[in-house]
């Protein structure tokens, strides 16, 4: 590892270049909240993240979607295709929860949508990744609206390839967030990654996934969380 460079710290991942083309994502034994002004050691989450990462972007590939996951080293670190990533965060939901309360309190906690909503962040610390309109991201150019559009149908087909795979499983998912970026020839693919800290997993109403820490369970519980998903999902 000492051969390659850090290019990008955030909360809960470091990520290196490996070369032109590969980039290596290293999952932190560390969780945080609000913001970051929460933060704990957390020993074995980082390879129960890794681990997630590389079950869902295996699953959704072998499903048709297209995804930047290359391998997984068996621990905290996941090999990726290095792409030119859209700055917004996709955020698809099945139930009302989350900021999507925080927006609209007229609605009651765990409602069903109707239909999935697809929604869009601005990816800004700074600004609190503020929600953002299609026309506003078409007219920063962030996407055009053909890429846009493919975004949308693929964060959609991941939504139903997730619930259903989860769903075998006697679990429910409310709600998650994806990344896309642009490969070097041109193609939209899947990025970042899947796993309990981007996504809310529910077993018979309890959390499986961060917002278990959000509440303020400890460190330890949210990996013993993080633990009985992975065994549920018969991940390694
Ligand atoms: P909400 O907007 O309700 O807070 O989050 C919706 C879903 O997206 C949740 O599953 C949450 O975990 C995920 N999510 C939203 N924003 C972020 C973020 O900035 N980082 C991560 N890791 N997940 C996020």
């Amino acid at each position: 590892m000492n051969m390659v460079e850090l290019i990008y710290e955030g909360k809960a991942k470091r990520v290196y270049r490996l070369n032109d083309d590969e980039l290596i994502i290293e999952f932190k034994d560390e969780v945080t909240a609000l913001d970051g002004l929460r933060r704990e050691a957390a020993a074995g989450k980082g390879r129960l993240a890794a681990a997630q990462t590389a079950f869902f972007m295996n699953y959704l590939e072998r499903n048709g979607v297209r995804t930047h996951f290359i391998d997984w080293d068996g621990d905290r670190r996941i090999t990726v295709r290095a792409l030119r990533m859209v700055p917004i965060e996709v955020i698809v939901r099945n139930y009302a929860y989350g900021s999507f309360l925080r927006r609209m309190p007229m609605v009651k906690p765990l409602t069903r949508f109707s239909k999935p909503l697809v929604e869009f962040h601005l990816k800004s610390d700074e600004l609190h990744d503020p929600l953002l309109t299609t026309d506003d991201l078409i007219e920063a150019g962030l996407l055009g609206r053909e890429d846009l559009q493919e975004v949308i149908n693929t964060s959609l087909k991941v939504n139903d390839l997730l619930m259903g795979l989860l769903g075998m499983h006697g679990l429910t998912l409310l709600d998650f967030k994806l990344e896309f970026g642009f490969s070097r020839d041109g193609r939209l693919l899947l990025a970042d990654e899947l796993s309990g800290d981007t996504m809310r997993i529910l077993k018979e109403g309890r959390h499986l996934d961060k917002e278990l820490f959000r509440k303020g369970a400890s460190a330890v519980d949210l990996v013993k969380a993080y633990a009985e998903l992975n065994t549920l999902l018969g991940i390694s």
